[in-house]
């Protein structure tokens, strides 16, 4: 058994609670690529998508620890958190760089969940990784700004209220440093879409209801800028550790799912007289499966403490990341293999996972851009970019 887990209390009425939603519910959903409704409901029902938000506003205040407990024990269930992983990260965003009015305004909604910010724009299809080349740009007029371009795989816009949006007020070429000028802005989505935003849905391998978006002169009140104009980079960048560390502990969940079922199925199916799990050819890929989600949830852990303590811990939300990923990677493709066809098959469920689980070798953030940081922030090779 996995060692002593932390926030036992909270991981045990998680399960319960995700219990109520087994395999078929998920199949069903991800077969008919629609959005998890009563799922998102109970979740925010029992509280659990608002444990970051303090008290004062109606949250748990809780700390990151308890919602990592939180997301990792939906994946272990078997479900997919990302339907609605944001609503509980987003807000920080909000939280530390928004007004006071701004914060009284939203974040109550926000923990009752009456109000659903769980959008957040940055890609954009020329830009990709390279985020301060975004185009899109927001020009001030009066108390307004008025914003146009596009962004791309931007999940759950059409199960969102407010959508938080990064743009350019400064072109690139008018700034001393890149990730100067670009600002931050909070979109009302129920009074934007069809007023200077379009929402088209995009299809994907998995059922993540992503989309893309087209801003046409959209007018947003200047009251909905977050911070100050100009430093939305630096905010959304705080915003990124909260959301490795989660996301990682996500992945570690989806790993625990995979070796529960690879274990499971590799002592029960018997081939050639024999389970398979007595084969050290099934054991072993089990075992280094195991002990690889170990040690990377031990990096999870240990970036999520660096962060509620409130110090550094941007190499270690990357590296979380980064090993947590591989983890689950590796052990989907491990519990593929170990159910031979079956693992194809829908009605196991191993293909839906595995296609779940792939998103996080790209999404939020690619392998490749976490090792380029861990080589030139962390071991000061040179930069290739
Ligand atoms: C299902 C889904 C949901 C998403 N949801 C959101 C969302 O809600 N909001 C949002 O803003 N974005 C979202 N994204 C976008 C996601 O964050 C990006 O896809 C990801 O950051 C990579 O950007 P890109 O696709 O433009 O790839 P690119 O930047 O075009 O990169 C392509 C490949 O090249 C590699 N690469 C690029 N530059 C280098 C380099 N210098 N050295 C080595 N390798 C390099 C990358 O690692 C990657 O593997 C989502 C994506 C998906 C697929």
């Amino acid at each position: 058994m996995a060692r002593e887990r932390s926030y036992p209390e909270v991981r045990d009425a998680v399960a319960r609670l995700c219990a109520d939603y087994p395999d078929a519910y998920w199949r069903d959903k991800d077969r008919d690529k629609s959005y998890p409704t009563e799922f998102v409901q109970a979740l925010t029902d029992a509280g659990y998508l608002s444990v970051l938000i303090p008290e004062e506003y109606g949250g748990a205040g809780m700390d990151l620890g308890a919602a990592c407990a939180v997301l990792e024990e939906i994946q272990r269930s078997g479900a997919n958190g990302a339907a609605c992983h944001a609503q509980m990260y987003i807000m920080g965003t909000l939280l530390r760089h928004g007004s006071d009015e701004q914060k009284r305004r939203y974040l109550p909604g926000i923990a009752s969940g009456e109000l659903r910010l769980q959008a957040f724009g940055v890609t954009e299809p020329s830009s990709g990784t390279d985020t301060t080349r975004i185009k899109t740009r927001a020009r001030r007029e009066g108390d307004f700004y008025v914003v146009d371009g596009q962004k791309v795989f931007i999940s759950r816009v059409e199960h969102s209220d407010l959508l938080l949006l990064l743009v350019r007020t400064t072109p690139r070429d008018q700034v001393d440093k890149p990730t100067r000028g670009m600002s931050v802005l909070l979109i009302d989505l129920r009074e934007a879409v069809g007023n200077g935003l379009t929402v088209r849905p995009l299809e994907t391998m998995l059922n993540h209801a992503t989309t893309e978006l087209f801003f046409d002169g959209l007018r947003v009140p200047a009251e909905n800028l977050v911070g100050e104009e100009g430093k939305g980079f630096g905010y959304i960048l705080d915003g990124m550790n909260a959301e490795r560390i989660l996301i990682a502990a996500e992945c570690i969940g989806d790993a625990r799912w995979f070796i529960d079922r690879s274990s499971e199925y590799a002592a029960g199916r018997e081939v050639f007289g024999r389970p398979i799990g007595e084969n050290q050819g099934i054991q072993f890929p089990i075992a280094r499966a195991y002990a690889q989600t170990e040690a990377a949830s031990l990096m999870v852990d240990r970036a999520g403490e660096l962060f509620d303590a409130g110090e550094a811990c941007g190499s270690e939300a990357n590296m979380a990341k980064l090993l947590a990923a591989d983890a689950s990677w590796a052990a989907a493709d491990m519990c593929l293999q170990t159910h031979g066809g079956y693992g194809f098959t829908v009605e196991y469920d191993i293909e839906r996972k595995f296609r779940e689980t792939r998103l996080y070798q790209v999404a939020p953030i690619s392998t490749n851009l976490i090792l380029s940081n861990i080589a030139t922030h962390v071991l000061g090779l040179p930069k290739s970019f």
